[in-house]
């Protein structure tokens, strides 16, 4: 998958509309176009990085990044009492897009299936 072609460089760069709610300059979070849960966020570097498959120790600092703005998101959100961190790595992990991303997961249950 070229950077020209994957969804989540192209929302990166603005050339796909999302329903932003935080970028700096390595990282974008917008809602997952098919919520799994009432608050269901995705976390996106804006590098493109496959999956944790291919992920360097370099990448350490961004995937704290990652990491330390889930709950800042989460409660913003409204997802007061908990939530949820789901990352899929690679066909056998369930992953679709072949963009690194983490799953924000949270509010009031039950929550779909299938994450
Ligand atoms: P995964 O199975 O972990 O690769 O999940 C990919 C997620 O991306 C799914 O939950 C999709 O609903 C979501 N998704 C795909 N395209 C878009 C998009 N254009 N905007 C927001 N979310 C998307
Ligand atoms: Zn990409």
């Amino acid at each position: 998958m070229s950077d020209e072609s994957c969804i989540f460089c192209r929302i990166a760069r603005g050339e796909i509309p999302c329903r932003k709610v935080y970028e700096d300059e390595a990282v974008i979070a917008f809602h997952d176009i098919h919520p799994a849960a009432p608050v269901h966020l995705l976390l996106v570097p804006k590098r493109h990085v496959e999956s944790l498959q291919t992920v360097e120790s370099g990448d350490g600092e961004l995937l704290g990044k990652m990491l330390l703005l889930a709950p800042h998101l989460a409660r913003e959100h409204g997802a007061d009492d908990g939530f949820r961190i789901t990352i899929n790595n690679g066909p056998g992990g369930g992953q679709e897009v072949f963009h690194l991303h983490m799953h924000l997961l949270g509010g009031p249950r039950p929550w779909k299936r299938g994450l």
